[in-house]
Formats: C-alpha cells, structure tokens, sequence
C-alpha cells in the first residue's frame, strides 16, 4: 500500500511546546506503524517561514525576516530529531524549490479560471504605510462591547465582516487606521461548495469527530471565496501582473507545502498521487479547514484527489488544567522537556495521554507518576527482570524452550487488536491495548516463580523465560511506533534488527550481555522543581 502522511507544518515565529508536540506525535506513530507493515510510506512536513508575525518580529529585533525563520527552523528540526521524528522529509517554505511550486499552482488556478481579480477597501495604517491583517486591528466588538481584533471577539466569539469592528486601531502604533483601495485575486472557493460536500460525505467515516463537526459548520454556512494574495512583501511573490509588492497568503503557501515536499521525492506528482492508496493528515483541532476544506479544494483543481483522506486533528492539551498559552509563558517548551527528559518518556505521556476525542491535560505529576510507574515499572521491569534473570541464572545463555501456547494466543491476538486500532486511528487505545499486555507478562513471571523453579524444575524455569523473550520481542516490536528507541534496544539485544508487523517466533540471539535499564527513574523532587520552574517562567513573559 501507498501512504502519505502529512504532519502541519509549525510557524517558525517562536518555540514549538508540548501543546504543538501532541497534536504532531501521531503522524510520527502512523508513519513508523506503515513503514513496519511494509507498505510504501512518504512523511512531510516543515516549517511554515512566512507571514505577518515572523515579518514583525524581524521588524522589532531589526533582522532579515529569513533570520528568524532560520533560528526557529533549526530548533524545531533539533526537538523532532530528539523525539526520534521519521519524517521522510522536512522542508521550510521559503526554500526556492517550494516557492516555484506555489508560483506553479497560482498560475495553474489562473488557467483553469479558480481565480478572479478584485479592488477592495482594506485596513491601512497610515503611520506604519501598511495594509493591516485582522489580528493586527484592534477595537471593539459591536455586541458584546468589550475589546476584539479584526474579525473577531474573543469574548463572545461572535465573528464579524471586515468594517464592523468599532473604534478600530493598529496594533503595531495605536493610531487610528482607515480604509485604502487594494487589489487582491480570489480563490472561488464557492464554485466548489458540491464537491467538498460529496468529497466529506465520502470520506468522514476516516476523519475525527471534530473534523466532521467543523466542516459540515462551514459547509452549512456556505463557502466563501478567500483572497490568496496579501499586501504583505515578505512572502512567496504573486506570479501575476498588477500584483507588485505582494505576496501569496500562507494558508495556501503552507498547505502546498505538503505537495512540494512530496515532489522533491516522487517527481512526478500526478503519478504519484494516481497510485497512491491513503493519505493522512495530522495536525491540532485549529487547523481543521485548511485540511478538510483548503487543501483538498485546491488539489482537485491541479487534478490530485483520489485517495482514501484521513483527518487526524487533535483535542487541545491543556497544562496543569490550564489553557497552553505563549503570551502568558504559560507552556513546556520543546527545547527545555527534550533536554531533561528522555524522548520516549515524553512521547510515551503524550501519546497515552493523547488529546484524541477530547480535550487531555499534562501535569508534572502524572507525567512523573506514569514514568515511574507504567514505563519503568511495567515495560521496563518486565525486560529488565527477565534480562537480568537470564545474566544471572542462565550464564547469559538465552533458553530455547517451547513457548506457551497462551501467550502465543495473546501475543498473535494483539497483533490483530492493534490493526483494528490504528484502522480507527485510536492511537492511545492500541498503545493501551499493548500495555495491559505488558502488565499480563508481569503477573504471568510472578506466578510462574521462575527463581523458584530453577532449583525444582529446569524445564519449566527455561519454558517461562523463553515464553517472557517471546513476547518482549513481539511487545517491543509492537511498541516500535510509539517508542522507537527502547524498543530499538531491546530488539538489538535479541539480535533482531529488521523492524516488521510479522510475529516473532524465534529470538536470533544466542546469549545476552549485561543491559542497561530501559528507563531511568525520575526523582518525585522534580514534581515541585517543575512546577516551581513554570510558575517563575510566568513572570519572565516574553
Ligand atoms: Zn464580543
Ligand atoms: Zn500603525
């Protein structure tokens, strides 16, 4: 099978936090998931270099626009790099081969008569010379009364059309802005109201939940064109006359990014498309209609629409039972959780604790708790115990018994489990599913009482540990999606070293040598340090 996975693409304007990390991780499990089954996986993503809040930032800091895209690109491919991201590809958008792609489609739309041309009366500051986005007006809301910002309060949550914000003001100078005739080309995205329709209806059963919710919302309200060129200098530049000085809006910049990538890769595009079975989308629940909407409206125009189309869009995660904020400096920063602690701890609390169908929390004290107890004291307990029996007791000398039948059941039964899970994207409910496993072998090497019956019964002492090595090797290789790299470890010392979704019925490696803990313990100290550490971060908003 042909998949392709496309990861959102995270705006190089700031540190990515565990927030961004959760909605991210199951592109990563689904990519190593299909790369185990064998089929024939391509993973994208990359960071999203342009727009308003990386231009103003270059502005304040006096930069190059380029620089902070730059300083932020290399720290988001650091912390993918630590949390053991596969991604085929990680690309950035202001790269030439991806501008020349956008300028491409733009051109494409053009052609096939998606675009049309129109003058409009858009927010200008006179004091800053530049057209104003939504986010940078503000004033106030004409129902509720209290503040808002461009099109919208977010204190009733009313959205509103472009002119009807009161007392509007810039929010770079304060100034009072007013109105200035632009030019802008439109993507006629009400021309394709029918076919989103039919293309949700035939996809939605793939899709979650709260991307269904909020594409029959905007399909019900109807589709509206969207303006893909902005007065905005930095950017891709529009490839059509009349457009100087502008640039390509970054909701269709960013999404084409999918499709650059990919083409970096397959070359031809339309073949590959044409071939391919299945394509995933992974992203938080904010960027829904750039994927449910945007992305797969563009696409049919330029002719690449016919795969089976999931949408894998995430719940928020919340932080100590509070909302994530970056203003606020209310957030774990992805450079600061990589650098003390280890990836498969952090992936394995965001992945159990998955904002999945609704909304999930991290705390310091679960994610030491669950570390401690489940990771440590299931997982690695159960192949620490049973490699350090096997030193101990056996010479280092793996026994070659027959395995018990009633784990092979298990183990086989939970290869068929997980498929049925990932078929659902229930992602947490198939890592779930493999460590009640791992609990099961705990109680079964408890009861079994191998230190007992290596004096009484040699044979059944050998049936036990080999019946344990067995299902290590089919749980670690089962885990390999979610935790790559112990369970990259534990399948090396098994001498097992091609990663499949075939049970495991024999362990290549004669002996075993002295091994490490899988995880280390972290001190229940750093519950109050942490928390001590995020609450001072507060006052030291950036
Ligand atoms: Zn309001
Ligand atoms: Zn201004």
């Amino acid at each position: 099978m042909n998949v392709f996975i496309g990861g959102a693409w995270p705006y190089a304007n700031g540190s990515l936090h565990i927030g961004h990390l959760a909605g991210l991780l199951p592109g990563d499990v689904l990519a190593r998931y299909h790369r185990n089954k064998g089929d024939c996986v391509l993973y994208v993503s990359g960071s999203d270099c342009h727009g308003t809040p990386i231009s103003l930032r270059a502005k304040q800091e006096n930069v190059e626009a380029k620089e902070i895209a730059s300083r932020y690109h290399e720290e988001f491919v650091q912390a993918f790099e630590a949390l053991n991201f596969s991604y085929d590809v990680y690309g950035r958008t202001d790269k030439d081969s991806h501008k020349d792609f956008v300028k491409k489609v733009v051109l494409d739309l053009e052609e096939t008569g998606a675009l049309y041309h129109k003058e409009s009366e858009e927010t200008y500051c006179e004091a800053c010379e530049q057209f104003l986005p939504d986010r940078l007006v503000e004033g106030i809301c004409p129902v509720c009364q209290k503040s808002a910002r461009g099109d919208q309060c977010d204190h009733c949550g009313e959205i509103f059309d472009d002119g009807d914000l009161l007392e509007p003001r810039c929010k770079i100078c304060q100034n009072k802005t007013s109105k200035k005739k632009t030019k802008h080309a439109y993507f006629a995205l009400s021309n394709l109201q029918e076919y989103i329709e039919e293309f949700t209806n035939e996809h939605k059963d793939r899709w979650r939940i709260n991307a269904v919710n909020n594409t029959s919302r905007y399909l019900k309200e109807g589709l509206k064109d969207r303006a893909i060129t902005r007065d905005l200098a930095y950017g891709v530049k529009v490839p059509l006359e009349g457009y100087q000085g502008k640039s390509i809006y970054v909701w269709v910049d960013a999404v084409l990014g999918y499709l650059s990538t990919a083409q970096e890769q397959v070359g031809d595009l339309t073949k590959y498309f044409s071939k391919l079975d299945r394509e995933y989308y992974v992203h938080g629940k904010d960027n829904i209609p750039f994927h449910t909407i945007i992305f797969p409206a563009l696409k049919e125009v330029i002719g690449l629409s016919k795969q089976e189309n999931y949408i894998v869009s995430s719940e928020y995660l919340t932080l100590e039972g509070r909302k994530i904020s970056t203003s606020s400096n209310w957030a774990i920063w992805l450079p600061y959780i990589t650098a003390n602690y280890q990836s498969d701890a952090i992936r394995y609390f965001l992945l159990t604790n998955n904002p999945e169908k609704r909304d999930a929390d991290f705390s310091w004290r679960e994610f030491v708790y669950s570390t401690n107890a489940e990771l440590l004291g299931a997982w690695g307990n159960l192949v620490n115990r049973t490699f350090k029996f096997i030193s101990k007791h056996n010479d280092h000398i793996l026994p070659k018994t027959e395995v018990k039948l009633e784990i092979v059941t298990r183990v086989q039964g939970l290869y068929k489990e997980v498929e049925q899970r990932f078929e659902h994207l229930e992602l947490k409910g198939a890592l779930d599913s493999i460590f009640e496993q791992v609990r099961a072998l705990n109680k079964f090497f408890d009861e079994e009482t191998p230190w007992i019956a290596k004096k009484e019964d040699k044979d059944a002492c050998d049936q036990t540990i080999s019946t344990c090595l067995y299902a290590i090797a089919n749980l670690a290789q089962l885990l390999e999606p979610f935790l790559p790299d112990s369970s990259r470890k534990v399948l090396d010392h098994l001498g097992i070293h091609d990663i499949s979704y075939q049970e495991i019925t024999k362990i290549p490696a004669k002996t075993l040598d002295n091994v490490d803990a899988l995880f280390s313990r972290i001190d229940v100290k750093k519950i109050e340090q942490e928390e001590a550490i995020l609450k001072e971060q507060q006052s030291l908003r950036t």
